[in-house]
């Protein structure tokens, strides 16, 4: 347990300023902006508000530090992110708390993400030394083909509030050890554990400019002048699809390599043939992971007609008894959406649904302030057209729908415009190669309701985005071939 004590030497450790070259320094306008605590309203702390300029000067920091990094020992750049990762599992404790006070998600869901947050940094550390470019005999033999691999150069990288930690590191951990230089740009609602993360890799030895931290209270300005600056040579966002499109169109003026990872709309699916236990822990872990509020959340659940109503009820028991509360608290299981926009937007999805003849099963209401709580919900016989089935919710709300045949399930699975992941419950094997073949999604978790893996190639296709972040092909974002033709 924290006391209020321990939160305040949390926020104190928290270094204050925006992070460039090396420097901790104020925003040139010299403004800050509040971050609160969303389970209270109350402000935690005030941070420096980057504006444009601040954005080009770490853009330069990024791109003068570009050539001595690029020509740094992979070693000696693993071996930094080696000490970063070790650094952030030593100071998990404070900067759980941190995440939770300008977050809201429990503890246990802070402490679950620095973990993930941290292996990113391992695996990358050894990814470092392992890039390597071909050798080719020319087909008529008269010359040799050389192909190498070099860093892409100065990236941007902007992210979102869910995981403000890890979707730093999955992005900064394969940068670094490619040789490529950062500016980053969190979200407004959590720029804390990003600041603290910062200082972990100064501490673990970053030369200066090599990582930059913008913080702002105005993205879409600071960000401005930076998509057609010839020394910004990618863009990787994670962030909603709304969003995300619009950058894509900019990051088009600079011909920027991109990586987008974007809003989802996972399914999960259960088959009768399932191991019904199995998919229920599968499904509170899809759904309850981070209070809903992940891309991975499971966000609709097609359950075959036999099992529907055993699972449904079995899903509203589990949920109903999950401790709501203040994150920090002892035994919280559920903490408050982020902001009362994200609260509203899932109250509207819930009524759109009851409306139109979805059962309440359990849950289906707000919590009553201070901060933007929600009830665990489960909401059974959801009508088609119910607004829920095709929109993200991100809150901890789970439709129940059903279907009569695998093809049906199939379809609807794929009746959206995202593509990110889809869970699939089954003890057919030969049921489940052929549906895991028809979905179209970038993962698949099979009789498994948690996909993330540092090892694993992490990424969406159709509206969810384009690229893949952890695994073999993490570290290829960052890479750029360049070709020799050798004359013998
Ligand atoms: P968001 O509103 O798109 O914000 C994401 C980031 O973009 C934030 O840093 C935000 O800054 C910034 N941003 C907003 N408008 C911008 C603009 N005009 N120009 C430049 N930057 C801008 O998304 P969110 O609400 O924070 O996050 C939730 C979304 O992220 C969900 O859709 C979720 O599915 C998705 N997500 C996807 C993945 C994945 O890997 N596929 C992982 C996690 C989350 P401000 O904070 O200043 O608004
Ligand atoms: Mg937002």
């Amino acid at each position: 347990m924290f006391t209020a004590k321990d939160e305040r030497t949390a926020l104190e450790a928290v270094p204050e300023g925006l992070f460039i070259d090396g420097q901790w320094r104020p925003a040139a306008s010299g403004g800050t902006f509040p971050v609160e605590d969303p389970s209270t309203g109350q402000v935690v702390a005030e941070v420096s508000d980057g504006s444009a300029q601040d954005a080009q000067d770490a853009l330069g920091a990024a791109h003068r530090a570009g050539p001595a990094w690029a020509s740094t020992p992979p070693r000696e750049r693993g071996e930094i992110l080696r000490r970063a990762y070790q650094a952030l599992v030593d100071r998990t404790e404070e900067l759980a708390l941190v995440m939770t006070l300008e977050m809201g998600k429990p503890l246990d869901h802070s402490r679950s993400e620095i973990a993930y947050a941290a292996e990113f940094f391992r695996w990358f550390s050894e990814e470092a030394v392992r890039v390597r470019g071909d050798w080719l005999v020319a087909p008529d033999g008269r010359g040799r083909l050389l192909t190498m691999r070099q860093p892409v150069g100065s990236c941007l990288f902007v992210t979102p509030w869910n995981f403000p930690i890890a979707m730093g590191t999955r992005k900064i951990g394969p940068a670094l050890a490619a040789g490529c230089t950062v500016v980053i740009k969190p979200a407004a609602l959590t720029p804390l554990s990003m600041l603290s993360l910062a200082r972990i890799l100064e501490d673990a030895g970053l030369p200066a400019g090599v990582l930059n931290v913008v913080t702002t209270s105005s993205s879409g300005r600071t960000l401005e002048p930076l998509y057609g600056d010839g020394r910004l040579r990618k863009l990787s966002f994670t962030g909603s699809t709304e969003v995300g499109r619009s950058l894509y169109a900019r990051a088009a003026e600079g011909v920027l390599r991109i990586s987008m990872e974007l809003g989802g709309n996972a399914p999960f699916l259960v088959f009768a043939d399932a191991d019904l236990d199995a998919a229920v822990d599968g499904a509170v872990q899809a759904k309850m992971r981070n209070v809903g509020e992940a891309c991975t959340a499971a966000n609709r659940f097609h359950v075959e007609s036999e099992v529907a109503g055993e699972f449904s009820r079995r899903l509203a028991e589990r949920l109903e008894a999950m401790k709501v509360g203040r994150g920090t608290e002892a035994g919280v299981e559920v903490g408050p959406l982020v902001d009362e926009a994200t609260r509203d937007k899932v109250d509207e999805l819930v009524r759109d649904a009851v409306g139109r003849g979805a059962e309440v099963l359990t849950g289906g209401e707000a919590i009553s302030g201070p901060g933007h709580f929600y009830r665990p919900t489960v909401l059974g016989s959801v009508p088609g057209g119910s607004r829920l089935l095709s929109e993200e919710v991100f809150g901890p709300v789970a439709p129940v729908v059903s279907f009569e045949t695998e093809e049906e399930a199939v379809r609807a699975a794929n009746d959206t415009e995202f593509g990110l992941v889809a869970y699939v419950y089954t003890s057919d094997l030969k049921r489940a190669i052929r549906v895991i073949e028809g979905l179209e999604t970038g993962m698949v978790g099979l009789n498994r309701g948690l996909v993330s893996n540092p090892a694993a190639p992490f990424g969406g296709v159709k509206s969810s985005g384009i690229g893949r972040e952890g695994g073999r092909e993490g570290i290829e974002e960052y890479l750029e071939t360049k070709y020799v033709a050798i004359d013998l």
